[in-house]
């Protein structure tokens, strides 16, 4: 029961590679206002904008997925994060992808990241060189948690890494933030003094070499879904808990294709995939 449970969320959300499912996705932006249709794991954007491949405080890797695509409020957020991490003398951030042209499913990597509100930034904070945008397509990005996941490798946590989620979880277009429930416990058992922003760190499966980004709809956008809100509290306690009791996914049998089928995107994305 449980396992199943475990491979229900996974397909709705982020895990299970799923073996080019998705359309050939667009190399451009669909024209237009900026919109939304749907929620972050079935849905598209039109008239998205590309993040710069750097900046201050960060650089993106593995650019030529071209997947650095969003709405404006998250390219924005990923550049003032960028600043803040600058302005307190860490380190520059590698971020991950984003979502494509046009949002939409990925043929692998992800199920959510599909309407430009998702973003994944790498906890790597050894100091380094910057490079150019064909040096970062595949750089050494170590986890922060043992094998087996019975702990935090202590030869890689460094403090910055929960000044890093501290620091995003402050921007209040911040919806929640997925890490490794051991990572969420490290910073149960050891923040202290305001401990409000713990809400909207979610564990998750996997995230112990990045964390996930998901910023709120745009206000104002209506065809943009929103998810059910975060629980009320910190989130650490029986909650946390329960994420331990659970098996590991790698444990269990692949689901039946049937599973992994996607769902159907909502009616408005055909006019954005199909545009020229
Ligand atoms: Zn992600």
């Amino acid at each position: 029961m449980r396992g199943s449970w475990v491979i229900g969320l996974l397909v709705l959300s982020i895990g299970w590679s799923i073996p080019c499912a998705a359309q050939q996705a667009a190399p451009t932006p669909a024209p237009g206002p900026q919109r939304i249709h749907g929620i972050y794991m079935n849905g598209c954007i039109a008239g998205a904008n590309v993040l710069p491949t750097e900046g201050t405080g960060y650089e993106a890797i593995r650019v030529s997925r071209n997947r650095h695509w969003g709405h404006d409020t998250l390219i924005r957020f990923v550049q003032s994060f960028g600043q803040r991490v600058h302005a307190q003398g860490l380190p520059h951030v590698y971020i991950g992808d984003l979502s494509q042209p046009r949002g939409g499913r990925m043929s692998y990597g992800h199920a959510s990241h599909q309407v430009g509100l998702d973003a994944d930034i790498w906890f790597v904070q050894t100091k380094r060189p910057r490079l150019a945008p064909a040096q970062r397509e595949n750089p050494e990005l170590r986890s922060l948690v043992l094998p087996g996941e019975v702990g935090i490798d202590e030869s890689v946590w460094l403090p910055n890494h929960a000044t890093l989620l501290r620091t995003a979880a402050s921007f209040p277009e911040v919806d929640r933030i997925f890490v490794n429930k051991v990572i969420k416990r490290r910073l149960c058992d050891t923040e202290t003094g305001d401990r409000a922003w713990l809400r909207k760190i979610v564990p998750w499966f996997y995230h112990d070499e990045h964390f996930h980004v998901r910023l709120y709809c745009p206000p104002g956008d209506r065809g943009c879904v929103a998810q059910a809100p975060v629980p009320a509290g910190d989130g650490c306690g029986k909650t946390l808990d329960d994420w331990f009791a659970l098996p590991d996914p790698r444990s269990q049998p692949a689901p039946p294709p049937s599973a992994l089928a996607p769902a159907k995107p909502p009616a408005a994305c055909g006019a954005v995939f199909a545009a020229p």
